[in-house]
Protein backbone atom coordinates (compact mmCIF):
# COMPACT_ATOMS: atom_id res chain seq x y z
CA UNK A 1 0.00 0.00 0.00
CA UNK A 2 1.41 3.73 -1.31
CA UNK A 3 1.25 6.21 2.03
CA UNK A 4 -2.21 8.10 1.16
CA UNK A 5 -0.16 11.56 1.95
CA UNK A 6 2.12 14.34 0.36
CA UNK A 7 5.87 14.06 0.76
CA UNK A 8 6.62 15.69 4.04
CA UNK A 9 8.72 18.71 3.52
CA UNK A 10 12.55 17.97 3.33
CA UNK A 11 11.73 14.44 2.04
CA UNK A 12 12.66 15.64 -1.83
CA UNK A 13 15.95 16.78 -0.82
CA UNK A 14 16.40 14.28 1.49
CA UNK A 15 17.07 10.77 0.61
CA UNK A 16 17.08 9.92 4.74
CA UNK A 17 13.83 11.85 5.36
CA UNK A 18 12.30 9.81 2.09
CA UNK A 19 13.47 6.56 3.90
CA UNK A 20 12.25 6.99 7.21
CA UNK A 21 9.10 8.02 6.07
CA UNK A 22 8.43 4.47 3.71
CA UNK A 23 6.93 3.89 6.59
CA UNK A 24 3.88 5.70 9.05
CA UNK A 25 1.22 5.48 11.38
CA UNK A 26 -2.27 6.58 9.54
CA UNK A 27 -4.66 8.45 12.12
CA UNK A 28 -6.63 5.18 12.09
CA UNK A 29 -3.30 3.69 13.99
CA UNK A 30 -3.02 1.59 10.76
CA UNK A 31 0.96 0.84 9.97
CA UNK A 32 2.27 1.23 6.16
CA UNK A 33 5.52 0.09 5.36
CA UNK A 34 6.26 0.74 1.50
CA UNK A 35 9.51 -1.61 1.96
CA UNK A 36 7.55 -4.77 2.83
CA UNK A 37 8.81 -6.88 0.19
CA UNK A 38 12.41 -7.49 -2.45
CA UNK A 39 10.28 -5.75 -5.32
CA UNK A 40 8.67 -2.38 -3.32
CA UNK A 41 11.99 -1.88 -1.57
CA UNK A 42 13.95 -1.94 -5.38
CA UNK A 43 10.96 -0.02 -6.64
CA UNK A 44 11.62 2.77 -4.32
CA UNK A 45 15.52 2.94 -4.82
CA UNK A 46 14.85 2.92 -8.35
CA UNK A 47 12.28 5.72 -7.69
CA UNK A 48 14.43 7.73 -5.52
CA UNK A 49 17.24 6.90 -8.37
CA UNK A 50 20.00 5.02 -6.49
CA UNK A 51 19.79 2.52 -8.66
CA UNK A 52 19.25 2.43 -12.04
CA UNK A 53 15.71 1.49 -13.92
CA UNK A 54 15.76 -3.03 -14.08
CA UNK A 55 17.71 -3.81 -10.67
CA UNK A 56 16.61 -7.03 -9.11
CA UNK A 57 16.67 -6.92 -5.50
CA UNK A 58 17.94 -9.65 -3.35
CA UNK A 59 15.78 -10.19 0.00
CA UNK A 60 19.00 -9.87 1.97
CA UNK A 61 19.63 -6.17 0.26
CA UNK A 62 15.90 -5.25 1.22
CA UNK A 63 16.75 -6.09 5.12
CA UNK A 64 19.91 -4.04 4.69
CA UNK A 65 17.36 -1.17 3.99
CA UNK A 66 14.74 -1.51 6.15
CA UNK A 67 17.79 -1.86 9.27
CA UNK A 68 19.09 1.42 7.59
CA UNK A 69 15.85 2.99 8.31
CA UNK A 70 15.38 1.64 12.00
CA UNK A 71 19.01 3.07 12.49
CA UNK A 72 18.00 6.51 10.96
CA UNK A 73 14.92 7.10 12.64
CA UNK A 74 16.21 6.00 15.98
CA UNK A 75 19.02 9.15 15.31
CA UNK A 76 16.37 11.33 13.79
CA UNK A 77 14.25 10.44 17.25
CA UNK A 78 17.45 11.16 19.32
CA UNK A 79 18.09 14.30 17.57
CA UNK A 80 14.86 15.77 17.80
CA UNK A 81 14.60 15.48 21.47
CA UNK A 82 18.12 16.84 21.84
CA UNK A 83 19.29 13.04 23.94
CA UNK A 84 22.50 10.81 23.28
CA UNK A 85 21.33 8.41 19.87
CA UNK A 86 21.47 4.78 20.79
CA UNK A 87 25.14 3.64 19.85
CA UNK A 88 24.11 0.67 17.66
CA UNK A 89 21.99 2.83 15.31
CA UNK A 90 24.89 5.16 15.16
CA UNK A 91 27.37 1.99 14.68
CA UNK A 92 24.44 0.96 12.20
CA UNK A 93 24.98 4.12 10.26
CA UNK A 94 28.55 4.35 9.96
CA UNK A 95 29.08 0.78 8.66
CA UNK A 96 26.66 1.86 5.57
CA UNK A 97 28.46 5.08 4.93
CA UNK A 98 31.92 3.17 4.94
CA UNK A 99 31.11 -0.13 3.60
CA UNK A 100 31.38 0.53 -0.29
CA UNK A 101 33.65 -1.67 -1.80
CA UNK A 102 35.69 0.59 -3.96
CA UNK A 103 38.36 -2.30 -5.02
CA UNK A 104 38.29 -5.69 -5.80
CA UNK A 105 40.03 -7.86 -2.79
CA UNK A 106 43.15 -10.04 -3.53
CA UNK A 107 42.51 -13.93 -3.23
CA UNK A 108 45.23 -17.01 -3.77
CA UNK A 109 44.66 -20.30 -4.96
CA UNK A 110 47.47 -22.66 -5.02
CA UNK A 111 45.99 -24.05 -8.22
CA UNK A 112 45.88 -20.58 -9.88
CA UNK A 113 47.78 -18.39 -8.20
CA UNK A 114 46.44 -14.95 -7.12
CA UNK A 115 43.36 -13.24 -8.54
CA UNK A 116 41.03 -10.76 -7.89
CA UNK A 117 37.62 -11.34 -6.26
CA UNK A 118 35.09 -9.89 -8.17
CA UNK A 119 32.49 -7.70 -6.43
CA UNK A 120 29.03 -8.53 -6.36
CA UNK A 121 27.52 -6.08 -8.86
CA UNK A 122 23.74 -5.86 -6.96
CA UNK A 123 25.87 -6.03 -3.88
CA UNK A 124 27.89 -3.05 -4.63
CA UNK A 125 24.45 -1.49 -5.94
CA UNK A 126 23.03 -1.46 -3.07
CA UNK A 127 26.13 -0.50 -0.84
CA UNK A 128 26.01 2.46 -2.83
CA UNK A 129 22.79 3.32 -2.11
CA UNK A 130 23.16 2.68 1.21
CA UNK A 131 25.94 5.31 1.40
CA UNK A 132 24.86 8.00 -0.56
CA UNK A 133 21.64 7.54 1.59
CA UNK A 134 23.72 8.06 4.99
CA UNK A 135 25.80 9.88 3.33
CA UNK A 136 22.91 12.61 2.95
CA UNK A 137 21.76 11.58 6.72
CA UNK A 138 25.19 12.69 7.89
CA UNK A 139 25.38 15.76 6.73
CA UNK A 140 21.47 16.75 7.58
CA UNK A 141 22.58 15.58 11.29
CA UNK A 142 25.37 17.91 11.38
CA UNK A 143 24.82 20.79 8.91
CA UNK A 144 22.49 24.10 9.54
CA UNK A 145 19.45 22.55 9.17
CA UNK A 146 19.97 19.70 12.08
CA UNK A 147 18.11 21.76 14.35
CA UNK A 148 14.84 22.15 12.25
CA UNK A 149 14.51 18.17 11.39
CA UNK A 150 10.82 17.59 13.60
CA UNK A 151 8.57 14.51 13.90
CA UNK A 152 4.74 15.19 13.16
CA UNK A 153 2.93 16.45 16.10
CA UNK A 154 -0.75 15.25 14.94
CA UNK A 155 -0.51 11.78 16.30
CA UNK A 156 -0.30 9.16 16.07
CA UNK A 157 1.32 10.16 12.75
CA UNK A 158 5.51 9.84 13.05
CA UNK A 159 6.98 10.99 10.11
CA UNK A 160 10.12 12.82 9.60
CA UNK A 161 10.68 16.77 8.07
CA UNK A 162 12.22 19.74 8.15
CA UNK A 163 10.28 22.40 9.55
CA UNK A 164 9.98 24.93 6.66
CA UNK A 165 9.21 27.54 9.64
CA UNK A 166 9.36 27.44 13.36
CA UNK A 167 5.57 26.86 14.61
CA UNK A 168 4.83 24.01 11.91
CA UNK A 169 5.55 20.50 13.38
CA UNK A 170 3.34 18.76 11.36
CA UNK A 171 4.06 16.60 7.95
CA UNK A 172 0.97 17.74 5.57
CA UNK A 173 -1.99 20.21 5.53
CA UNK A 174 -4.20 16.85 6.56
CA UNK A 175 -1.98 16.38 9.41
CA UNK A 176 -1.97 20.33 11.00
CA UNK A 177 -6.02 19.69 10.25
CA UNK A 178 -6.22 17.08 12.59
CA UNK A 179 -3.80 18.13 15.60
CA UNK A 180 -6.03 21.90 15.24
CA UNK A 181 -9.54 20.24 15.39
CA UNK A 182 -8.07 17.73 18.15
CA UNK A 183 -7.31 20.71 20.09
CA UNK A 184 -10.52 22.62 19.77
CA UNK A 185 -12.18 18.97 20.59
CA UNK A 186 -9.89 18.96 23.57
CA UNK A 187 -10.46 22.67 24.90
CA UNK A 188 -14.10 22.41 24.06
CA UNK A 189 -14.25 19.19 26.56
CA UNK A 190 -12.09 21.30 29.14
CA UNK A 191 -14.49 23.48 29.52
CA UNK A 192 -17.84 21.35 29.33
CA UNK A 193 -16.07 19.78 32.50
CA UNK A 194 -15.26 22.39 33.91
CA UNK A 195 -18.44 24.14 33.14
ZN1 LIG B 1 1.91 13.87 9.88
Amino acid sequence: MKIPLPPAPGTGEHPCLALVNTIVTLPGGQRVDELDSPEKATAWLVTQELVPEGTGLLEYCQLQLTDLRGHLRDVLDSQTKGVAPDSLSLDGINHALTAVPNAAPLRYDPAEGLSRIPIHPLTQLVDHALANITEDAASLLTGPDAHRIAQCASTPCDRFLIRTHSRRQWCSERCGARQRANRAYARKHDKASAG
